[in-house]
């Protein structure tokens, strides 16, 4: 089977979404790129993320040939691709529906940064209108709303993208923003909230690398 190691992370951290509270059943997606043979590796469409094995898991070629298997890739697909394509330094994708950040999209309200987590994602968190879901034109849109240095956008009506150098991270990233989205919304029926200065925003967001990074 080729990559598996690839493959069973995906495989993990599919579990993880659900494991963390960030999705539930099939709903959400994963994937990672390998740069070196330029081949994307994604979670299957429609299954349930407690009946996914390795040999479910995707790998697509830049051209969409399936190298292996006979699932259906995750009906996202485009919206991982563009953010591949969009920014070198991604090579992973995690997309979700947790409750408090599709809260926030669905109020078309960004994440501001009222808590330190916000570093996570490099600052406030925006939201793009709704694209219909499974598009060319919603990948488009959310790659231009992630920009060229924040790890996080809200997909208006749908749900949240994270984004990270590893699975690891990106899913850290998506686990944050439920939590930032969670103090947004808090914050918001409370009718209160101080934002984080840049400065702080970038000091935090330096001292979570540095706190990742020890053993
Ligand atoms: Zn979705």
């Amino acid at each position: 089977m080729l990559l598996f190691e690839a493959r069973e992370q995906v495989v993990h951290y599919g579990k993880e979404l659900v494991r963390r509270g960030l999705a539930s059943g099939s709903f959400g997606n994963v994937s990672m790129y390998i740069p070196e043979g330029k081949v994307l590796v994604i979670s299957p469409s429609g299954m349930e993320y407690e009946r996914v094995t390795p040999a479910d898991v995707v790998v697509l070629t830049e051209d969409d040939v399936q190298l292996e298997g006979s699932r259906k890739p995750s009906s996202e697909i485009e919206l991982h691709r563009a953010l591949y394509r969009s920014r070198p330094d991604v090579l992973a994708v995690v997309h979700t529906h947790s409750p408090y950040a599709t809260t926030m999209a669905c109020m078309g309200k960004p994440l501001r940064p009222l808590h330190y987590a916000a570093g996570y994602a490099g600052g406030e968190v925006p939201c793009i209108p709704y694209v219909p879901f499974g598009t060319a034109e919603l990948a488009e849109a959310a790659a231009r709303g992630m920009g060229t240095a924040h790890n996080a956008v809200l997909l208006g009506g749908h749900g949240l993208v994270a984004v990270g150098a590893d699975l690891s991270f990106a899913m850290d990233v998506a686990e944050q923003m439920e939590f930032l989205a969670q103090i947004c919304w808090r914050c918001e029926v409370a009718g209160g909230g101080i934002p984080l200065r840049d400065v702080h925003v970038a000091q935090a967001a330096a001292a979570l690398k540095g706190y990742r990074q020890k053993p």
